[in-house]
């Protein structure tokens, strides 16, 4: 069995306890990883702290240099981190390997954008110039839906800026990050880029750590909460990545069999746990039958199974608890007297695998609109009048993403302006970029990741000011 370590002040590390790694394809623990205690972490945010006087003063050519190796390694190592990511979060072979394709290229973007200083005046009054410090050691706390390129994101965006990070993945999904720090243990300077996996234990005691200085925490809404209360201690800084509830609005004018792969994927990939997925799809009654058929009948036909199986495009639950509450909200729907176009069922085999299910003629006030399942189920909604169409997609506190399909791309602006999200998308959904900002309105976050907007939210602003003569 491999032997996974930290990787605190550029050496690996074990530790005295142990937990297990689930493969959700067969739902068999297959790895263990070591369970950090309170005093490694201690260590990793001294070693950070060490190591941020140097990486400071670093120019941003010198780190994007560095970061640049990096994302070589990630490159050169991509053949031997794919399959530990199917194992441990069960998606498709395809998938992992995007995953891991994109992590190198978002390394190599996101340190590509300047972070200019600003003059605001220079005058007989004086000169007053805007720059930007590191703040210091990033705590980052990741899911386990995408746990390399959610972990890659915020590293970077950390690293990039002149902080030090300590980085912890979630206990589902520990593995591929251990080793992604064990093969760039030799790339960074000592202490600039710790990671430590541990138990449940191991987040708490991040957030309210007195020398770590802002937290990257990407995950549910409730857990975001609780970091918030607890970074305030010491006023860490806070970004906030968290659930979401994307509501997507077809307007009557599109075809629906040509939107339907676009619509499916964003509700499905990576078996719905996505937190900018669709999660709720409200189309106009003239067109609700066939968009209901179109989508039914992709979601019969993809292959679900262990993501090394061929042609398998849907994989399973990531976790027990997450493949317990989608049954159960399926078995709440059902209850409701909703019609369950396609799936609606567990598949019998070990794993926590869900057959792809849409669900039509349900309402607002079920479990399965009103809260995130982060599963393979699509509620399909029927709406006649636009407005109203807005009012519902708004009413709730979630606030990351939202849709509009049509042809009329200006008149899908317009509507899609009207989205109380972060990111409102017309005939796409879940499209990012490193250089676009990315977050949640309402309680789907605080901040923004990404592009010079996220960049900056890693660092102080800092005013120099100088008298006038
Ligand atoms: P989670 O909130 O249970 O856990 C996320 C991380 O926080 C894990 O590493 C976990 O160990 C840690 N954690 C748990 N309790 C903690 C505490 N009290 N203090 C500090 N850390 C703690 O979320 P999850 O189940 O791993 O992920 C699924 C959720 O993440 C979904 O709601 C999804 O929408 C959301 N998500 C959001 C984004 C985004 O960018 N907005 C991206 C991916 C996932």
């Amino acid at each position: 069995m491999q032997n996974f370590t930290h990787t605190i002040d550029g050496r690996g590390e074990s530790s005295e306890a142990w937990l297990d790694v689930i493969n959700p394809a067969t739902a068999e623990p297959f790895a263990k990883f070591p369970d950090a205690s309170r005093a490694q972490l201690d260590q990793a945010v001294a070693a950070a702290r060490r190591a941020f006087a140097g990486w400071s003063r670093l120019s941003f050519q010198e780190r994007r240099e560095y970061l640049g190796r990096f994302a070589q390694a990630l490159r050169e190592h991509a053949e031997e981190l794919v399959p530990l990511l199917v194992r441990e979060q069960g998606k498709p072979l395809a998938d992992a390997k995007a995953e891991l394709a994109l992590a190198p290229r978002q390394i190599e973007r996101l340190s590509s954008i300047e972070i200019k200083n600003e003059i605001l005046r220079d005058d007989e009054h004086g000169r007053v110039e805007l720059r930007y410090r590191p703040l210091g050691v990033v705590g980052i706390i990741t899911p386990w839906n995408v746990p390399i390129v959610i972990a890659i994101g915020r590293i970077v965006q950390a690293l990039y800026t002149g902080n030090t990070v300590v980085q912890k993945p979630s206990p589902n999904t520990p593995l591929t990050t251990l080793r992604m720090g064990e093969i760039i243990r030799g790339i960074l300077p000592p202490g600039v880029l710790n990671i430590i996996a541990g138990g449940n234990d191991l987040g708490p005691w991040m957030t309210e750590h007195a020398g770590i200085d802002k937290i990257a925490f990407t995950g549910s809404v409730a857990t975001g909460k609780k970091v918030l209360v607890s970074a305030s201690s010491n006023l860490k800084r806070v970004t906030l990545e968290l659930g979401g509830n994307d509501a997507a609005i077809v307007l009557d004018d599109v075809d629906p069999k040509a939107i339907a792969p676009g619509i499916f994927w964003a509700a499905f990939g990576n078996c719905g746990q996505v937190c900018m997925a669709i999660k709720r799809l409200y189309v106009h009654e003239r067109i609700y039958e066939p968009m209901c058929q179109a989508l039914a009948d992709i979601a019969r036909s993809v292959k679900v199974g262990d993501g090394f199986e061929p042609e398998v495009k849907i994989g399973p639950l990531q976790n027990k608890m997450q493949y317990e509450r989608v049954l159960g909200i399926l078995e709440d729907t059902k209850r409701q007297g909703a019609r369950i176009l396609a799936g609606g069922h567990a598949l019998s085999r070990p794993g926590y695998f869900i057959a792809p299910t849409i669900v039509a003629d349900i309402k607002e006030g079920t479990r399965l609109v009103d809260e995130e399942p982060f599963g393979p189920i699509l509620p399909v909604l029927r709406y006649s009048d636009i407005e109203d169409a807005i009012r519902r997609a708004n009413d709730t506190r979630y606030g990351l993403g939202g849709s509009v399909w049509t042809k009329d791309t200006d008149r899908g602006a317009e509507i899609a302006a009207r989205l109380e999200v972060g990111t409102a998308w017309v005939n796409q959904h879940c499209h990012l970029e490193p250089t676009v900002p990315f977050g949640g309105a309402k309680e789907s976050g605080l901040g923004r990741e990404y592009s010079v907007v996220g960049l900056k939210s890693y660092m102080e602003t800092q005013v120099i000011s100088v008298a006038g003569s």
